[in-house]
């Protein structure tokens, strides 16, 4: 069952934060001008990974919803962080992002559409397990590897971060800065990653 890692669903609309699934699901459709990402969250999961790409994002002027697995309340990460997520994955059964349906749906839409996915860590399997970003180029988590490259779906590297067209994977802790500033960069642009790699003492 995989229950670490961090997914990040990346859309381009406007409205506010505090909405339900489907609202924001049918807000993806309309044309508006903010950047917005669905940051999924199951118990488990890393805190750095997660806070890391969160707080980058917003501070890339990303409008960042918290997605909470199975349901809107506390989750309690891997170090015993608690978190509460902004909204929950409502018809999720499952706490896995792998095993929940409306993860995958999720991410087949956002495929279909051309928008950004990211995975962090463990959380690439999540897209093998729901057939998404099939060919592209990826990494994950090492201990993932394996896992990856059974059946021959992708072309795995060991590279901090990897992107292939609007797929960013990554692979742990302390890759989360990079993961997180590229998805800025994919999103944003390279110079509003750069700013935000600044004012951290980080360089981008
Ligand atoms: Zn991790």
């Amino acid at each position: 069952m995989l229950t670490k890692g961090v997914l990040v669903v990346t859309r381009v609309l406007g409205g506010n934060k505090f909405i339900n699934l489907s609202y924001f699901r049918k807000m993806s459709q309309c044309a508006a001008t903010a950047k917005r990402a669905l940051v999924f969250l199951a118990p488990g999961a890393e805190e750095m990974e997660f806070v890391v790409a969160a707080d980058v994002l917003r501070r890339g002027g990303i409008n960042v919803i918290i997605a909470g697995l199975p349901d809107g309340s506390l989750v309690k990460c891997s170090r015993d962080v608690n978190i509460q997520p902004d909204i929950s994955v409502a018809e999720a059964k499952s706490k896995a992002m792998a095993a929940s349906k409306e993860v995958g749906e999720l991410l087949k839409e956002q495929e279909k559409a051309g928008r950004v996915i990211a995975a962090i860590c463990a959380a690439p399997t999540a897209l093998k397990a729901h057939g998404v970003a099939v060919g592209k180029n990826v990494t994950s988590y090492p201990a993932m590897k394996p896992e990856m490259e059974e059946g021959g779906k992708y072309n795995y590297q060991e590279c901090n971060v990897v992107v292939d067209g609007n797929i960013i994977t990554s692979r742990g802790p302390g890759t989360a800065f990079d993961f997180a500033l590229k998805i800025v960069d994919k999103i944003v642009g390279k110079e509003k990653a750069s700013e935000v790699a600044k004012a951290m003492l980080l360089s981008y």
